[in-house]
């Protein structure tokens, strides 16, 4: 299959004809095929999310397993009511946080097929805050369940080029809506259980939240090792082909001067070390090749953290050295992510299935 991209940017900035791309897209997805799209937080790769045949397409294009459940995208409340079990408390999380990064757990009602959910009896429902995402959306008059529009285990896509390299020839078409400005998956937040629980952390924290749920911190979310409460969080995430090592901010030239060392003596003598850093992790390292830099503050690390992973791909990398950051705000989803990619977080499953991911 061909796979077409769609240059949503150009074509609204060239005051060119939106409606029929926009109609193009909405009809692939009412026929039961997926469109890739993009969102604030990572691009998503989408199908009706009423339609078992064509989610089960999400799951074979990413290889995915069916256990874990699919985030489904609405336009607007009305649809969220079509959709779930809506309690007041979301009611107000919807008023303060939607459109944006925030996906809220709730009942789901019986129209949505357990394929969607991933054999749940709650969904995940989320307002994107990206144009194109809305007008895709209300075109098809649907809702659109999508997961990250990455092969499963891959980091998640953060622009329409990571689409293409992962869904070229399984998809009709990617709608290229620009680098993603989040950079990181939503929030989860768990309203079905007895104390609301943030089952995956994101770009709004638990102190975004507290205001509105008093008592909740980030330790109400999934510990380290603990029981997979979010299905898809069982699975390792985000893995680039090398080892990833995480170091403190003063260790990465320390780690990197022993592994080159370490990689000599086996006779590799140039080895690729891959350094994913701030520029005060970058200290000492001027001379050193294969250094891509994450930001200058946490937005900025979370933007370009997936792009930074894919990278140490496209080089081949032996070996890759990622800064670690402190564990507060914005730098729990960031080491939650890294963690994953370091797979210092629960181990997958031996067996087959358990060996794709999210
Ligand atoms: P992805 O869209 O690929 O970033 O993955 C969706 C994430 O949301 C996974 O970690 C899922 O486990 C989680 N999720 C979606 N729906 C539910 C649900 N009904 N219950 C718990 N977690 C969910
Ligand atoms: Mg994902």
């Amino acid at each position: 299959m061909e796979t077409e991209v769609f240059d949503y940017f150009s074509a609204l900035y060239s005051n060119a004809d939106l409606t029929a791309p926009f109609d193009r897209a909405a009809a692939l997805l009412r026929a039961g095929e997926l469109v890739a799209f993009p969102t604030e937080t990572v691009y998503g790769l989408g199908a009706n999310a009423l339609d078992p045949a064509a989610v089960t397409k999400i799951y074979q294009a990413k290889g995915r397993p069916s256990d874990n459940p699919l985030i489904v995208h609405i336009a607007n409340e009305t649809m969220a009511e079509d959709l779930a079990e809506i309690p007041p408390l979301a009611k107000e999380l919807m008023a303060a946080f939607w459109p944006g990064p925030l996906t809220l757990v709730l009942p789901a009602k019986p129209c949505l097929p357990r394929v969607t959910t991933g054999g749940l009896s709650t969904v995940g429902l989320r307002m994107p805050a990206h144009s194109a995402a809305i007008r895709l959306i209300e075109a098809a008059g649907l809702p659109i369940a999508a997961p990250s529009a990455n092969l499963s285990g891959r980091p998640s896509p953060t622009s329409a080029g990571h689409v293409l390299h992962d869904m070229r020839g399984k998809i009709p078409l990617i709608i290229d809506g620009g680098e993603a400005a989040a950079g990181l998956e939503s929030t989860v937040l768990d309203l079905t259980s007895a104390v609301p629980a943030i089952l995956r952390p994101g770009v709004i924290t638990a102190a975004d939240l507290v205001e509105f749920i008093p008592g909740l911190t980030e330790e109400t979310r999934l510990p380290h090792g603990g029981v997979a409460r979010a299905p898809g969080m069982k699975y390792r995430h985000y893995a680039p082909k090398a080892r990833v090592v995480l170091c403190d901010q003063t260790d990465i030239y320390p780690t990197y001067k022993a592994a080159w060392r370490q990689f000599a003596a086996q006779g590799n003598s140039h080895p690729k070390i891959a350094v994913l850093a701030t520029l005060n992790g970058l200290t000492g390292l001027a001379e050193a090749e294969n250094c891509f830099l994450l930001g200058e503050n946490l937005p900025q690390v979370a933007q370009n953290l997936f792009t930074a992973l894919r990278w140490t791909d496209e080089i081949n990398a032996d070996l890759v050295l990622a800064e670690r950051f402190p564990e507060t705000g914005l730098g729990i989803a960031i080491m939650n992510r890294l963690n994953k990619a370091a797979a210092n977080e629960p181990k997958p499953p031996t067996d087959k299935q358990g060996e794709q991911h999210d």
